[in-house]
């Protein structure tokens, strides 16, 4: 499978910066792990929207703002002739008032799926399944699967997540995790956020073979997280936007 970058900032965008959203390709299965604000800039419409699944692992604005982008151009583009497929959009029922805004929306062309940690998507040679974390509302992790690989994304996590996020990502092969907060900065252990250092603690646990960090904030040096991270987890590299990875 393939990886594309779309969004690697939280919590606004900034140039060619844009908050979480990361491209799984494999095939002709696209899928789209968050909708963070200004994605929609890195992905060519209406091409992008056809087949087009999205997950939203949180209803925190810096992770679906532009979901609202991506239904009114499918609405759009279906009043059009352009788009056949009806968007699937996976999303937690929660907070409901946030859930109920998306999934009523009358521009839209698009389905909508309640995410539960029960919840398994099978797509072409691809399966999803998801895990809890701990963040202030309702946040799920997502593992992708394709027959020989597997990447995991964190989405927004708190180090009391540590074990259960490293038993789902056992053994990935890239492990997508936020690291919001540097070490150095003093942080309390539990946050609402990981520390570049606890995003490695995660992944040495895991095993994983590769470490990939995002959900930056904006006014920061990018490699002062990979250098707290590396001291714990050799092979640890930033995500950019419009990098491109095969899993
Ligand atoms: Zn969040
Ligand atoms: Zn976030």
């Amino acid at each position: 499978m393939q990886l594309k970058v779309l969004g690697t900032q939280s919590p606004y965008s900034t140039g060619a910066h844009h908050c979480p959203g990361f491209l799984v390709r494999d095939g002709q299965t696209k899928i789209l792990l968050d909708c963070g604000s200004g994605i929609h800039n890195n992905l060519k419409f209406p091409d992008s929207l056809d087949g087009l699944t999205i997950v939203l692992s949180h209803l925190h604005r810096d992770h679906y703002n532009d979901i609202f982008i991506f239904q009114y151009a499918s609405y759009v583009f279906h009043k059009l002739g352009r788009l056949k497929k009806p968007l699937d959009i996976y999303l937690p029922a929660s907070p409901i008032s946030i859930s109920r805004d998306i999934c009523t929306e009358q521009n839209a062309f698009a389905k909508y799926h309640p995410l539960t940690e029960d919840t398994k998507i099978e797509l072409g040679n691809l399966t999803l399944t998801f895990c809890t974390t701990e963040h202030n509302i309702l946040t799920f992790a997502v593992k992708v699967q394709s027959k020989n690989s597997s990447l995991v994304y964190t989405s927004d996590t708190s180090f009391a997540a540590k074990d259960k996020i490293a038993d789902f990502a056992k053994g990935a092969d890239l492990l997508i995790c936020e690291s919001s907060l540097l070490e150095s900065y003093g942080y309390p252990e539990i946050n609402n956020h990981l520390t570049a250092k606890q995003a490695a603690t995660i992944a040495l646990q895991a095993g994983v073979k590769k470490l990939a960090l995002t959900h930056f904030w904006p006014e920061e040096d990018v490699n002062k997280y990979v250098r707290e991270a590396s001291k714990v987890f050799g092979n640890t590299i930033a995500l950019d936007e419009g990098r491109y990875f095969t899993v």
